[in-house]
């Protein structure tokens, strides 16, 4: 129920918001406010009458706060000593400083604002002229005393904070935005579909929502604090929408529309048990990408050709600490069981960027795309690496295995994995546990640097795996994330086709196979682009894949080669998107 005390009108007729579409579906349920940023707080009118609600709201959370810190003094007391301790008594005493205390209740009085925006501006300024004095005890202090006004911000959150968890009625989720490790916490039972304020189609969390066959939309901008949490949402994963309160009408508009998208849904079913040849015999293979082992059921659900990319740091996401040997293989043997009678591609792990959790011990970083991700992060943590290589080997033993290493930008990377690899293999022989005698050994291309050194770098591996979302991020500078820059974010930049050409034409002259398995795979106006330019395998969420199934059965290779020759060439990205979405309107209008 929405809480009138908020100051927050409960909308009485439908509003609808714009965003991104990331995932495709429709869902209605209640919606529910994940605060997963604690640091944003807006700004709110609250009406006169509501003005002794907030001070309560304010009283009780100082309160709260008090109590929090209270019992963490007491614990610390207990086992590293009073002194020790009594730092935290400097915190409570921030708590009580009554002149805070005033100023926030003058503003929400004088202003009219909500109480917590109050508080953040008092600290703000509190902090400023903490840090502008010229005296290190006072410089000190105000490192202590933001972190205690964080809790007392949290705490003031908290009436409409919720932990994805904690849910116990299936709702739609909005959030600010959602780490990687936070969808890879959702249960897919209590979560209907996912809005975010930010955020784009190749953000992690839309790809979970996808693989997570949720309905989803990101980059809604500010939202949060105009809605009260209860509130019935629809969420429209097809054209990027979502609706406050929906009309009956809407509802109903809504139903019928879903039945249209369920029969060209059963139309693809038909597609499962079918070989993805062009209408000229050029094959494809079509394969999954999966994040966790409940998607394996969905490959063969959907008839993928087993799993092009398996992102094995999911599994280091879900957990507080990091998998041991044993579970990992646990975990890789069942995921290539299922894989059967096809391969498994696992990625070693891609951490870093914007995927991390405490117990991975990654330091915050200025520009963390560009900083201590994937390869570069296993080989400065080998002891991680050779587990997860210990592992992958071990399972190698009962499945078809293939290893991939991220974010190569150099040979002398890829040459040092290689030489980790080559000794864990060397151990393993020499314990008498059992691995593959030969498995196939590839690397990303997801860095320029490496696109234009493919030629080189295809000499030491079996194959290519193409990894277009961060390809293009780093090609174009475009934060793939970012839904500021989104509409820049263009797989048919002629810059992107050439530099998929370079890696294609290397990898073919010296014998090795090439695929792709970021999103573009699943973009089915880019297949014909990829498919032209001879690519030979498409990786892509397992729900995608009837979809590129039915893309690559509509097209003719020489086509689709001679029209992906000009796009090379072409000088403008909107004519290459205009010719292959005359491409793809023309061969498959139903599917897009
Ligand atoms: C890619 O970059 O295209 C890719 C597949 O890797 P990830 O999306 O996990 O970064
Ligand atoms: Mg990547």
């Amino acid at each position: 129920m929405p809480d009138e005390s908020s100051g927050i009108p409960t909308p009485t007729t439908e509003e609808r918001y714009k965003g991104t579409a990331v995932s495709p579906g429709i869902a209605i349920g209640p919606l529910v406010l994940l605060y997963a940023d604690e640091h944003i707080v807006r700004k709110r009118r609250i009406r006169p009458e509501d003005v002794n609600a907030e001070i309560v709201r304010f009283e009780s959370s100082l309160l709260k706060t008090r109590q929090q810190i209270q019992a963490i003094r007491n614990q610390l007391a207990e086992s590293i000593g009073e002194t020790d301790a009594s730092i935290f008594d400097a915190h409570i005493l921030s708590l009580e400083d009554s002149s805070l205390i005033e100023s926030v209740k003058e503003q929400v009085f004088s202003r009219l604002v909500n109480v917590d925006y109050a508080y953040e501006q008092v600290v703000r300024s509190y902090t400023r002229k903490m840090k502008e004095l010229d005296d290190d005890y006072f410089r000190e202090r105000a490192g202590d005393f933001l972190d205690v006004s964080r809790r007392v911000l949290r705490n003031l959150q908290g009436k409409v904070e919720a932990e994805l968890q904690n849910l116990d009625t299936p709702s739609i989720v909005l959030s600010h935005d959602l780490s990687p490790s936070d969808t890879a916490g959702l249960d897919r039972k209590l979560v209907l579909g996912i809005a975010t304020e930010v955020g784009s189609r190749t953000s992690h969390s839309a790809i979970m929502a996808r693989s997570l066959n949720l309905p989803a939309v990101v980059g809604l901008r500010e939202l949060i604090g105009k809605f009260e949490p209860g509130v019935e949402v629809l969420i429209d994963g097809y054209e990027g929408l979502l609706i406050i309160s929906p009309t009956e009408q809407t509802k109903y508009d809504y139903g019928q529309r879903e039945k249209v998208h369920r029969d060209v849904d059963v139309k693809l079913d038909a597609l499962r048990e079918t070989v993805p040849l062009t209408t000229d015999q050029h094959r494809i293979i079509v394969s999954a990408n999966v994040e966790i082992l409940e998607d394996m059921p969905l490959i063969r659900e959907h008839g993928a050709e087993g799993v092009g990319l398996l992102r094995t740091e999911y599994l280091f996401l879900q957990q507080d600490e990091s998998p041991g040997e044993d579970q990992q293989v646990e975990m890789y043997r069942q995921m290539a069981q299922a894989s059967q009678p096809h391969h498994l591609i696992i990625r070693t792990l891609d951490i870093g960027g914007d995927k991390k959790r405490p117990h991975l011990g990654i330091e915050l970083e200025v520009n963390p795309f560009l900083g201590f991700r994937g390869i570069r992060y296993s080989l400065g943590r080998p002891e991680i690496f050779r587990t997860q290589l210990r592992a992958i080997c071990r399972a190698s033993a009962e499945g078809n295995v293939r290893v991939m290493f991220p974010m190569v930008s150099d040979l002398g990377e890829l040459k040092a994995a290689r030489r980790i690899l080559e000794e864990v293999r060397q151990e393993l022989r020499q314990q008498n546990i059992p691995q593959a005698e030969r498995f196939e050994v590839g690397v990303m291309i997801e860095v320029p640097s490496a696109a234009l050194t493919a030629d080189t770098l295809a000499r030491h591996v079996d194959f290519f795996s193409i990894g277009s979302n961060d390809l293009i991020q780093y090609t174009l500078a475009i934060d793939r994330g970012n839904e500021n820059v989104a509409g820049m974010y263009q797989p048919a930049h002629p810059a992107v086709l050439r530099l998929i050409q370079t890696v294609v034409e290397a990898a073919h002259r010296n014998g090795i196979w090439v695929g792709v398995c970021g999103e573009m795979a699943s973009d089915v106006v880019m297949v014909p682009a990829l498919v032209g330019l001879g690519v030979d395998e498409l990786s892509a969420g397992a729900a995608s894949i009837p979809r590129i199934k039915r893309a690559i059965q509509s097209l003719n290779y020489e086509e689709a080669r001679q029209l992906v020759s000009r796009c090379v060439l072409n000088e403008s990205t909107e004519e290459n998107q205009r010719l292959l979405q005359e491409m793809a309107s023309r061969l498959y209008p139903e599917i897009l």
